[in-house]
């Protein structure tokens, strides 16, 4: 059996810790392992920038719509 370590957090599981990030804060021991994954991981990070790229474009969207 694998050792489990507190912080550690699969790529499936950031990834869903990145999206619950947009609605709602994330509690301190969540954002640690999110930092963390971030700093070991390749694909993650990307994926966050492609999250903010889609919520800048959402929000211009939104903006252009209230015009
Ligand atoms: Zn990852």
């Amino acid at each position: 059996m694998k050792p489990v370590y507190p912080l550690r957090r699969t790529c499936k599981e950031v990834s869903a810790l990145l999206i619950a990030r947009e609605d709602r804060a994330l509690p301190l021991v969540e954002r640690m392992a999110l930092r963390l994954h971030m700093a070991m991981c390749q694909a993650c990070p990307k994926f966050e920038r492609q999250l903010l790229t889609m919520r800048n474009a959402m929000g211009r969207w939104r903006h252009y719509s209230e015009d």
